[in-house]
């Protein structure tokens, strides 16, 4: 069975994909989202980190000492934000 949520970045190097149920859904409008995603807002599920499965040359970048920022190094998608408080 296809997972819940599946995607990836814009050369296809990285995939990434989940049965987990989102915890919630929204967007982000602060400066660092704004900033990291070159965007207005950053619109994300939130779902358990272990509950995902995760291909690819993926980098992670720190835009502040609680949250970590993940993307493609082949190609420079934003993918992921991950919380050191998970919430
Ligand atoms: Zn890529
Ligand atoms: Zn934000």
């Amino acid at each position: 069975m296809a997972a819940a949520i599946t995607g990836g970045c814009l050369c296809g190097a990285c995939r990434y994909a989940t049965d987990a149920a989102p915890i919630n859904i929204r967007a982000c409008h602060c400066r660092l989202c704004q900033k990291a995603t070159g965007a207005p807002l950053y619109a994300r599920v939130l779902v358990p980190l272990d509950a995902v499965r995760i291909e690819g040359p993926v980098g992670w970048h720190h835009s502040s000492a609680a949250l970590r920022r993940g993307f493609c190094t082949a190609c420079g998608t934003t993918l992921f934000s991950e919380r050191a408080s998970a919430m």
